[in-house]
């Protein structure tokens, strides 16, 4: 079990570096305690968002920070209790969140966002699973005028990125969506996206063609990873692994290993909910919602239409519920006559953020073969081939397609 690289996590970050780093010669370990993809990539809303060219930052306005202090928002919830803990995160956060730092954090992620499509195109047809995506974009809806007037208002902004969009009326959206109510007013209909039917599918697909190609994947526990002289060590379900090089690419527990190792990042927790729901007779979505002025995503997949909550601020180990999910449902109900739930209770996935939305993408400053590859937050679906391909090219040594230094985990003077 020697190996030239060990990867710890076999998510959607994880699995995309292993497919990269094995198409340049190396032989690698993909390490997880579960079967590939059944962490936060197992349950996201299945968008791959070439469209958001801005990081999702702290409000800034204060009737919307307002809005949210209310906590009865579908898109945010915070846990009352947990709040002292997560607070100066928070700060941090909203400091990073202000025009000129936002303005930065969208330049520094623009050039993974738009390789996003064309790196999934790429692995997905390796893998042979073009079945799992769709390529006619998503909608952003609308209920109030003047919402949907700010929205549109608002596209001036980002005509700078050229991206593809179409401004949909009352009368063209429910030509495109004609099973849905009439609670949506009209809708943006951004068309660069792709979307995945089934997102755990996706990974164990990318996961396939890494063994096929003739990669090892194997069951181990990340906490056992031990350094001696210049080898990585871990403790697998087939024996003791080791390689050279260790890639942490473990999503929400990558604390795990760098915080033993003496590395202060902040990464944090926006946790979510998702929820399968049947869809009654004759009712019909064809493409994925975000519901904006209400805050959760309505998206066909295989197993059902799949309602993914907003954002929740509460102990990352604490049960999932139903709070965000209820009051979401509500809403959904409004636009699509949903029928019966069909899961027995929601899935909880842990979204890992950094305050300044930028992932950590590279070598780790003090460790000799020690990488890091995580803290994607809302968009890990959407980047992880992308990164996989830029740390890879890190790893060995080639020119990177994109500059690194936005994604350093020197920033945070670690
Ligand atoms: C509700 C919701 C909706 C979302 N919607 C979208 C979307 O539409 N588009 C998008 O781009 N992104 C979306 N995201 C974000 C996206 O899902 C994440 O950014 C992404 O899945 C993170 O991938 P990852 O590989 O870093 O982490 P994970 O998928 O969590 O992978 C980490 C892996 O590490 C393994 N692991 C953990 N601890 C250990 C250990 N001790 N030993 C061994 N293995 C271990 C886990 O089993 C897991 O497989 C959404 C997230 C949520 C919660």
């Amino acid at each position: 079990m020697r190996f030239d690289t060990i990867i710890l996590g076999a998510g959607i970050i994880g699995v995309s570096t292993a497919l990269h780093l094995q198409a340049r010669g190396r032989s690698v370990c993909l390490v997880d305690r579960s079967e590939p993809g059944e962490g936060t990539s197992f349950g996201n809303a299945g968008l791959v968002e070439r469209s958001s060219v801005i990081p999702y930052s702290f409000p800034r306005r204060l009737s919307e920070v307002a809005k949210y202090a209310l906590n009865r928002s579908p898109a945010m919830r915070y846990d009352p209790l947990y709040l002292p803990r997560i607070a100066p995160w928070l700060f941090r956060y909203w400091r990073e969140s202000s025009p000129e730092r936002l303005a930065i954090a969208a330049k520094s992620m623009l050039p993974l966002v738009e390789a996003s499509v064309t790196e999934h195109d790429f692995l997905v047809e390796q893998a042979g699973c073009a079945d799992l995506i769709r390529a006619h974009g998503w909608i952003e809806t609308y209920r109030t005028q003047p919402a949907f007037e700010k929205a549109v208002s608002e596209l001036k902004e980002i005509e700078p990125y050229g991206l593809r969009f179409e401004v949909l009326d009352n009368a063209n959206f429910h030509k495109l969506e004609p099973g849905l109510g009439g609670a949506v007013l009209g809708g943006i209909h951004w068309l660069d996206p792709k979307t995945v039917t089934d997102p755990a599918a996706l990974v164990k697909a990318y996961a396939g063609l890494f063994e096929a190609r003739g990669g090892s994947f194997v069951k181990g526990d990340a906490a056992t990873l031990g350094h001696d002289r210049d080898l990585w060590m871990v403790e697998t379900a087939e024996g003791p692994a080791s390689a050279k090089e260790v890639a942490v690419a473990l999503g929400p527990q990558s604390s795990l290993i760098f915080q033993r190792l003496g590395y202060r990042i902040p990464l944090a927790i926006k946790r979510g909910h998702h929820m399968h729901y049947a869809l009654d007779e004759g009712a019909e979505l064809g493409h994925s919602l975000v519901d904006a002025e209400a805050g959760y995503v309505l998206s066909p997949m295989r197993r059902g239409i799949r309602l993914t909550t907003g954002i929740e601020f509460a102990p990352p180990a604490a049960p999932a519920n139903t709070i965000q999910l209820d009051r979401a449902e509500r809403f959904a109900r409004q636009i699509l006559t949903l029928g019966r739930r069909l899961d027995e209770k929601p899935w909880l996935g842990l979204r890992p953020c950094l305050p300044d939305m930028r992932p950590v993408i590279g070598a780790a400053p003090r460790h000799e073969g020690l990488w890091f590859n995580f803290g994607h937050a809302h968009h890990g679906l959407t980047l992880g081939p992308a990164s996989g391909r830029l740390l890879s090219e890190l790893m060995t040594g080639e020119k990177p397609f994109v500059d690194p230094a936005p994604y350093s985990a020197a920033r945070f003077g670690s």
